[in-house]
């Protein structure tokens, strides 16, 4: 079983890179970033609940983040794997994902982040904010705290699973193909650890 944290700042290409490796490893894909997205836009409580965090690229507590992923992960007791694409963010995100996997008898079989530069990203997400219609993704301010929550909250997750001898860092520039090649070399080098 493979199970694969996908990882670097918002805007590195995460999702992207997760619709193909999702087919090349048939492995399921979960999105907490698209999680959310779903539930607001059905209005849900849990939606109502996320929406005024997202809209001010602040971090959805991690109470209400873990519950969600734990359903959605327990809806798939027979995957041959999972791709964890924005989720862990935080140490006690990763601190449950650990303790869920290990539940069911399996673990996180590595952390892939793809590096890009910050200029590179907030240029990347204002240009996605043209179409994707995120309110996320259109203020500036908004996307510079996005990264700043990045880098105060989220990159300590890189240390934890370091510790564990389980992060590797790939170059998250140049086309999607080019990052894809560097992405699969990596997760055949963990599956052969
Ligand atoms: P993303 O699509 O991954 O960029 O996520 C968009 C927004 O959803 C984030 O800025 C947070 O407000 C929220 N979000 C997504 N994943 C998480 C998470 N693991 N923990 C907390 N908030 C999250």
């Amino acid at each position: 079983m493979i199970n694969l944290v996908l990882f670097g700042p918002p805007g590195s290409g995460k999702g992207t890179q997760a619709s193909f490796l999702i087919e090349k490893y048939n492995l399921i894909h979960i999105s907490t970033g698209d999680l959310f997205r779903y539930e607001m836009s059905h209005d849900t409580p849990l939606g109502q609940e996320a929406k005024a965090y997202m809209a001010k690229g602040e971090l959805v507590p991690d109470s209400v983040t873990i519950g969600m992923l734990r359903n959605k992960v327990e809806k798939h007791p027979d995957a041959p794997g999972f791709i964890f694409d924005g989720f862990p963010r935080t140490i006690p995100q990763a601190e449950a994902l650990d303790a869920l996997l290990i539940s069911m008898g399996t673990e996180v079989s590595g952390l892939i982040s793809l590096a890009v530069g910050e200029e590179e990203i907030v240029q990347r997400i204002l240009k996605r904010g043209e179409t994707s219609g995120r309110a996320d993704d259109n203020d500036e301010a908004t996307v510079r705290k996005r990264i700043a929550i990045y880098k105060k909250e989220t990159a300590p997750v890189f240390g934890y699973y370091d510790s564990k001898h389980k992060s590797h860092s790939i170059n998250g520039l140049g086309t999607i193909t080019e990052i894809a090649e560097r992405l699969t070399a990596s997760i055949d080098a963990l599956e052969k650890d």
